[in-house]
């Protein structure tokens, strides 16, 4: 489930959130293997995951 108040938010950090969870397929705990995963898809995940903490939700 996603907090539906994400979709106000800037679609980079929407695709960072997806893209989060999806890699918790693979990866149910946020282990280092998880942010290498997601750091596959999206090198500048912190930055976005920054942007996504700072937007009023
Ligand atoms: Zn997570």
């Amino acid at each position: 489930m996603l907090n539906r108040s994400l979709i106000r938010a800037p679609m980079p950090c929407i695709d960072y959130v997806i893209c989060h969870e999806l890699c918790h397929r693979c990866e149910v705990h946020h282990r280092p293997t998880s942010w290498q995963l997601l750091s596959h898809y999206f090198p500048d995940w912190e930055d976005r995951k920054r942007r996504l903490d700072h937007f009023v939700l």
